[in-house]
């Protein structure tokens, strides 16, 4: 719908605007912004000084549809999405059959477009069926629309295929998302090899097992050009390496979870499986450089890695229960608490890498509100607070280590195409007050 925002505090990073402004929302795009618009003919919102922010990007997400309904559904997954500020997410292959085939990419979009909440975005694999033994095919999957390929989940072990894979990605002009890992040093870890892991008896999980895999990564993508992006960095090493990378001019994008910002392998005490994750939660130090490494931005990019997960499958033990963390609904008041409200990360590098840079590697629209962009946005109350609870998701993954997490920056709405999709935490299609929530919102003229 149209409408005007006001008295919002902007923070754009990528046109360069902070500070209170007027938006003007006409026909799902930004038709103007600016201090003051005077008076115009649409319904306009109060917002009393909430932050209005380009509508976050989740570049690594898993939705588990097809295959893995019991999991999520491309609706629940969106819905999550909104609920926690993300206006469009990038989902991994990884489904059951795979993102191999123009079907299957046809098929996610068709159920996304039914959602009809957040923007979605097909990752292609890599190689067929996500085996590691042959390309996929790369043209195809390209010209229905992927924006970018990937076996997340597993590494592309064989060295000359992901060569393959960079030089054709390059060509298709979209980017390779690479999952690190060296399968025959990480055989069978399920935490990291720290104090922690050590002492509970745990198999163990090395930082080199990524490391090696980075950079492997980085010489290939020197040798064959092509877009590389490295999925969830874990620890320092990787960030070294990245370091080196950049500076010798390696074409590469990273990125880091939140959990792996804010949480380190003491999590695991207590066996809890929520914190069981790959790659696993690291020591301080790990932490420390991974922050830093957002704040200088040698980092690019805060990906969730949304990976949700049935409560039987994480009830199973440590040892067997499936890795990740359903991460859509805490990431941005998790990470605006406790690294914006304690100064170790500027909002503006947050917004850059959950917004910005996200747009920017799928080469899609949105990571600003300048005039003539889509009106993809979301208000953050930056005073509203709440404990994460689980059970209250729109996630179908309760598997979250932040249970009972303090938690604020909230956000409060969520605009798709100038549509609202969430408003004061309830959902279009899906809360039944989602419709009251709007009528009182738009006759009030404040949220
Ligand atoms: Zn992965
Ligand atoms: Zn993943």
């Amino acid at each position: 719908m149209d409408l005007l925002l006001r008295g919002g505090v902007l923070c754009d990073p990528l046109s360069n605007r902070e500070g209170q402004v007027e938006i003007l929302i006409r026909n799902g795009l930004v038709k103007a912004i600016g201090p003051s618009l005077g008076t115009v003919d649409v319904p306009m919102l109060e917002l009393d000084g909430k932050l209005v922010l380009p509508g976050l990007i989740d570049l690594h997400v898993h939705l588990r549809e097809p295959g893995g309904e019991k999991k999520e559904t491309i609706l629940t997954g969106c819905a999550a999405a909104v609920a926690g500020g993300f206006t469009a997410v990038a989902c991994m292959p990884n489904t059951s059959p795979p993102v191999d085939s123009k079907e299957t990419v046809a098929y996610i979009k068709e159920r996304a477009s039914r959602a009809d909440l957040a923007r979605v975005y097909p990752i292609g694999a890599l190689t067929k069926g996500l085996e590691g033994q042959e390309l996929s095919a790369m043209t195809v999957l390209a010209a229905e629309g992927v924006r970018g390929f990937s076996d997340d989940g597993r590494p592309v072990s064989c060295s000359a295929l992901m060569l393959r894979a960079l030089k054709y990605a390059h060509i298709l002009g979209l980017p390779v998302l690479s999952h690190c890992e060296d399968l025959s040093l990480a055989a069978g870890g399920v935490v990291h090899s720290g104090v922690t892991g050590h002492r509970l008896g745990l198999p163990v999980i090395s930082a080199a097992s990524e490391a090696v895999a980075v950079i492997r990564d980085l010489l290939l993508q020197h040798e064959g050009g092509g877009s590389l992006h490295l999925a969830h960095l874990s620890s320092r090493l990787s960030v070294s390496l990245l370091q080196w990378a950049k500076e010798a001019g390696i074409n590469c994008t990273a990125e880091v979870t939140p959990h792996h910002l804010l949480l380190t392998e003491t999590a695991i005490d207590g066996f809890n499986t929520d914190t069981k994750m790959n790659p696993p939660l690291r020591d301080d130090a790990d932490r420390t450089a991974l922050r830093g490494a957002v704040q200088s931005g040698l980092i690019d990019v805060i990906a969730t890695d949304h990976a949700p997960h049935h409560k039987t499958e994480k009830e199973r033990g440590y040892l067997s229960a499936p890795f990740g963390v359903s991460g859509l609904e805490t990431a941005f008041p998790l990470l605006f608490s406790r690294l914006v409200e304690t100064k170790a990360v500027t909002l503006s590098r947050l917004v850059t890498c959950l917004s910005v840079a996200p747009a920017r590697i799928l080469g899609v629209p949105g990571g600003t509100l300048a005039p003539g962009s889509i009106a993809d946005l979301v208000v953050i109350d930056p005073a509203a607070k709440r404990r994460v609870d689980k059970e209250k998701f729109y996630s179908l993954g309760k598997n979250t280590p932040f249970d009972g997490w303090q938690m604020g920056g909230l956000p409060i709405l969520t605009l798709v195409g100038g549509d609202i999709k969430m408003c004061r935490g309830e959902v279009k299609g899906i809360s039944y007050s989602f419709k009251p929530a709007v009528e009182t919102m738009i006759k009030e003229g404040r949220i």
